[in-house]
């Protein structure tokens, strides 16, 4: 069972490709979600959170103030560093741990999995994949479909780009590239094709 990596800059369609990839089977492990499932209330994660930063940092209910959070680590960049060197160990052995609870799922006879995540380049998630596909538009449709999709104002949509990967450094590390411009069956046809490959390659 391989691990196929699906990344891409915010607002490029990584959750639409990931669901098209369902559509013909693929399972699939976010990684946006196992961020949240490692600080939910009761881990020992927001234990350290909340013991480094003060109780301050947890909402009335015991779960984690993720905007409080990000305004933190926004201004300091130590303690970002912080924050980093605590989770993404963490976030990475629960990857590995979901992916391979796949792997080891016998109704599933397709020959890999896919790992969707924003950061698979900037952090060693790429490590744990054979492949690399990166969902590509231009910086502009990025924007207008973030904005069209969240309450993000066209500046914080943009800071967020700038703090991403640059596109054309993300191009170079893709082994496939879904350009996600166009129409849905556009984009249908490309991951089938992409899909029949891997298929091919790791059957
Ligand atoms: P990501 O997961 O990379 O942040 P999404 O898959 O959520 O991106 O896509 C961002 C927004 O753009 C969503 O509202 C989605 O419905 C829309 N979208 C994605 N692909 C297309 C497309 N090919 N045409 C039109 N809208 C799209």
């Amino acid at each position: 069972m391989e691990v196929i990596g699906l990344t891409g800059g915010i607002g490029s369609g990584k959750s639409t490709v990931a669901r098209i990839f369902g559509k013909l089977g693929v399972h699939w492990v976010d990684a946006d979600d196992v961020a949240r499932e490692v600080v939910e209330p009761g881990t020992q994660a927001l234990a350290r959170i909340a013991a480094h930063f003060g109780e301050g940092i947890l909402l009335d209910d015991g779960a984690l103030n993720r905007a409080k959070l990000r305004t933190v680590v926004f201004e300091n960049p130590d303690e970002r560093a912080w924050l980093e060197a605590l989770l993404h160990p963490v976030i990475r052995d629960e990857l590995i741990r979901q992916l391979h609870s796949k792997d080891t799922d016998p109704g599933y006879a397709l020959p890999y999995v896919l790992l969707v995540s924003p950061l698979l380049l900037e952090t060693n998630q790429h490590e744990l994949t054979a492949r690399v596909v990166v969902v590509d538009v231009p910086e502009e449709i990025q924007i207008e479909r973030t904005m069209g999709r969240d309450t993000n104002t066209r500046e914080q949509v943009e800071r967020i780009i700038a703090a991403q990967m640059p596109r054309e450094k993300r191009l170079q590390k893709a082994d496939e590239v879904v350009d996600n411009t166009q129409e849905l069956s556009d984009v249908e046809r490309q991951v089938g094709e992409i899909h029949k490959t891997f298929v091919v390659a790791f059957g």
